[in-house]
């Protein structure tokens, strides 16, 4: 392990990480001589607003500013950004579908001594969003690499929410197809006590919430976070059949939406959950429907299409 490293700031650090400076003045020491320093070779990961421009971080603009060149997930949207701040720094683009090739190519120049900084077009670089590989690469280098911290939308929904922040999982984006969505959110009905946090799109928002209804209870608290930190930014809070009627009366949902709820324990569960299978069974047995008709019967009170239904089936039988 190097134990002589030169922090960004260019401040000397000891073998534990801690200031080569006493305790009583470190702090005023950093504040009036961080910014003047040279910034240091190595790889910066800068977290840059998921909204409000006044959330960039004063040494995120430092950074931005001295680095030799800028990663941007799209070139055109951190422009927009470096614009603002009249930044001049060069940039490069690097994305989902290059940035294997990228990360090559940037551990090559930053092993040379280059300061390079990553950004994604909002919030934290490798949030559900290209960085980590070209991270990985600099690391396997042997070339430094700091964080920038800053805005994040799943974190910055989670401290709102009114959830608990003391256990939380962070999902990223549910699979888009239904069938896999359901399998991904079943996976995790035996979460309780965890704060879950997803993001969604908002043309999927309707048809998540009701798979949520349809695995954890039509009383599962949930939270849907939309727009954090933009004008019109808004927090639903309620049961998720509640909440999913707020939006469904909407002409349209828009908006970038965060997702979160902590599953309540199965025991108290009201208006129990039940598959598909279970109540085609069930009108079988009771009302002595064949099996077709008694999926018809199934999809109309759900809502759903007759093939829908039919798929979903298969696929709850598919897995027992
Ligand atoms: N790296 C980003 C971060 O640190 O939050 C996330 C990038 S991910 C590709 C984009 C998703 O994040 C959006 O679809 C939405 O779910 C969520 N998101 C981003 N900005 C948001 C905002 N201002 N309000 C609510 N959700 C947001």
């Amino acid at each position: 392990m190097n134990t002589d490293l030169e922090r960004e700031d260019g401040e000397e650090v000891d073998r534990n990480g801690s200031e080569a400076l006493n305790h009583s003045n470190a702090e005023a020491s950093e504040f009036s001589t961080s910014s003047l320093r040279p910034l240091a070779p190595g790889l910066y990961l800068v977290a840059t607003p998921i909204g409000n421009l006044e959330d960039i971080t004063l040494r995120a603009l430092r950074v931005l500013r001295s680095v030799d060149k800028i990663a941007c997930e799209d070139t055109r949207q951190t422009q927009k950004l470096l614009n603002h701040f009249d930044i001049r720094t060069p940039t490069i683009s690097y994305h989902m579908h290059n940035e294997a090739g990228r990360a090559v190519e940037l551990a090559t120049a930053l092993k040379a001594g280059a300061r390079i900084a990553v950004v994604s077009d909002a919030g934290t670089p490798g949030i559900a969003d290209p960085g980590g590989q070209i991270a990985a690469a600099a690391i396997a280098a042997g070339v430094p690499v700091f964080p920038v911290p800053g805005a994040n939308a799943a974190i910055s929904a989670l401290i709102a929410s009114g959830l608990s922040g003391e256990s939380f999982t962070f999902h990223g984006f549910l699979p888009a197809k239904e069938g896999q969505r359901r399998t991904a959110l079943e996976a995790l009905r035996g979460h309780t006590g965890d704060t879950l946090i997803f993001y969604e799109a908002p043309h999927r928002i309707l048809d998540t919430l009701a798979d949520v209804t349809a695995i954890f209870g039509p009383a599962q608290h949930v939270v849907v976070a939309r727009e954090l930190t933009k004008l019109h930014e808004e927090f639903l809070r309620g049961a998720v059949t509640e909440v999913r009627a707020t939006l469904a009366s909407r002409a349209s949902v828009r908006g970038e939406i965060v997702l979160l709820f902590a599953p309540a324990a199965e025991a108290t569960r009201e208006g129990k959950p039940s598959s598909i299978a279970a109540e085609v069974r069930e009108l079988m047995k009771t009302q002595g429907l064949d099996e077709k008709d008694a999926l018809k019967q199934v999809a109309r009170a759900r809502g759903m299409g007759k093939s829908e239904a039919y798929r979903e089936l298969q696929r709850e039988r598919g897995k027992s």
